[in-house]
């Protein structure tokens, strides 16, 4: 994609209210691929007096089926254009081709799909017997809101706030990380070519200040902010102290237990991918394997096996499953947790370095450490890169204790031969989305958000429309009859 110069403000392409720009950095090639502006203050104020302008115009008025029919056109426009969004991610931040057209685009068109489908259902208006005698509850958008994205997968995430908005009827301003601002210029023109209704969505990429202001705006009732714990809190702190609505979707450090009775040939091969996705840069990477004593040995095989043989390089190749971490500074970080894993007492099976004949681009080998104790670093934090750990168990019970002994409690898998065993533990872990032989922990459908430390309310399906609406009761005399 093209550098730019101007901003999408509520449907107008604007010249920005500052000339700060942002540099976007290929992950691959370590070369600036392009420039646009940062967004301002100044750009915060105007999106704001749009949405403001939109929440009282016709859009939030339409029916819901209305609605759903700009979700499908919207869904559309991304669909028409999926590689050029593809390559555009790809080029970004470094996800490999063959995860990018799924993973980062047909994931983010089936969020809109889903709401679409959704909304026809929804309650958004339902007659109740009151205490006294009949209530009206509503369900009326909750006002102007701002939806801030990570750069790991900056479509679908953003689509995980914007199109609930547009479901509810609540005008969005997105704020894109300053790392992957591109594929955020396609999706403002997708929704110019559609003529979605003038103020409802505004894009604005920017750094942690401007998100920052636009969290504390007055005009702003809810922020739905994905991102690190560390910067989530401080979200959720100044939306606690504003009163403003908000959800948090943060970090993770999941656990995939292998049961004793688990088909390793069959189910490794489907457990690899739920880890290493996307460079390992997913919050919902099962990035604790814990294996059975009795079928240890076993388990550290195919998994070192898988690990070995995953191929790094060029995130354009279709061959390749592992790119380029997102910047420098991530390569770094991830590197110095390897570091640490080996001077806590981990045993390093494949791996722990930067990949031969790879000289340029921010790469980190994919990386097994085995003999882990589920108390060291590389087990307890966050690493967002191809890093995985193995630690043994004794006995179910172990397993589903080891899971919880964690800050976090995004996600999480089970693989045995018997599904009800499978679900016994399911029920047992302290984790918002769990999977059970199942090739993604994460369902379209259905709510998706972390216990503990990993955030607070749900995105997706029924929760996360209404994540995006308020509710009002209305009293009616007693002998109200509808005309
Ligand atoms: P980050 O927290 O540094 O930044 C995320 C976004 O928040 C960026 O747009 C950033 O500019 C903005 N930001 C940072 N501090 C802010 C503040 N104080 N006020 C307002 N905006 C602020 O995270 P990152 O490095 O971009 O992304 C990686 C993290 O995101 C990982 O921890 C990962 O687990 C998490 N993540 C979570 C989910 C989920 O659904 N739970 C999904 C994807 C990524």
């Amino acid at each position: 994609m093209d550098s730019r110069d101007t901003l999408y403000v509520g449907g107008e392409w604007v010249t920005p209210s500052t000339t700060n720009t942002i540099d976007v950095i290929s992950p691959f090639t370590e070369e600036v691929i392009a420039t646009v502006p940062e967004a301002g203050e100044g750009d915060v104020d105007r999106a704001v007096e749009a949405a403001e302008a939109a929440l009282n115009g016709p859009y939030p008025q339409l029916s819901a089926d209305e609605r759903a029919e700009w979700l499908r056109k919207l869904s559309g426009g991304i669909q028409a254009r999926a590689q050029e969004f593809a390559d555009t991610i790809t080029a970004e931040m470094g996800s490999p081709a063959s995860w990018s057209i799924m993973g980062q685009v047909f994931s983010a068109t089936m969020v809109l799909d889903s709401f679409a489908d959704l909304l026809p259902t929804f309650a958004f208006e339902e007659r109740r017997a009151g205490a006294f005698g009949p209530v009206l509850v509503r369900k009326e958008p909750v006002g102007v809101a701002v939806g801030i994205v990570p750069w790991n997968v900056p479509l679908f995430v953003g689509m995980l706030k914007l199109a609930p908005a547009l479901a509810a009827g609540s005008p969005i301003i997105l704020k894109p990380s300053p790392e992957t601002p591109l594929d955020g210029y396609l999706l403002a023109e997708v929704i110019d070519e559609i003529g979605l209704p003038k103020g409802m969505v505004s894009i604005l990429p920017a750094g942690r200040e401007v998100g920052e202001y636009m969290v504390r705006h007055r005009g702003v009732s809810k922020v739905s902010f994905t991102g690190s714990t560390a910067a989530g809190r401080k979200v959720g702190a100044a939306c606690g102290e504003l009163l403003k609505r908000f959800t948090l979707e943060l970090g993770g450090k999941s656990a995939a237990i292998v049961l004793d009775d688990a088909d390793l040939a069959a189910q490794i091969p489907m457990l690899m991918p739920n880890s290493l996705m996307n460079n390992g840069e997913a919050c919902v990477a099962q990035t604790r394997i814990l294996a059975p004593r009795s079928r240890y040995g076993e388990v550290v095989d195919a998994v070192a096996a898988a690990v070995e043989g995953t191929t790094v390089g060029d995130p354009t190749d279709p061959s390749t499953a592992v790119g380029p971490l997102v910047a420098e500074r991530q390569r770094d970080r991830v590197l110095g947790y390897i570091e640490k894993g080996k001077a806590e007492g981990a045993k390093l099976a494949v791996g722990g370095g930067r990949p031969a004949g790879l000289d340029k681009g921010w790469f980190v080998e994919p990386t097994l450490f085995v003999d882990v104790d589920n108390k060291m670093t590389i087990a307890q934090e966050e690493i967002f890169g191809p890093v995985l750990a193995v630690i043994p168990y004794d006995s179910d019970d172990e397993a589903v204790a080891i899971a919880n002994d964690s800050d976090y409690g995004l996600s999480g898998s089970v693989w045995t031969g018997d599904v009800e065993r499978g679900i016994d533990v399911a029920r047992k872990v302290r984790t918002g989305t769990y999977g059970v032989n199942a090739f993604s922990t994460l369902d379209l459908k259905t709510p998706f958000g972390g216990f503990k430390s990993s955030g607070m309310g749900r995105e997706l399906g029924p929760e996360g429309l209404s994540a995006f609406l308020e509710t009002k009761s209305i009293v009616l005399p007693g002998d109200y009859q509808p005309s």
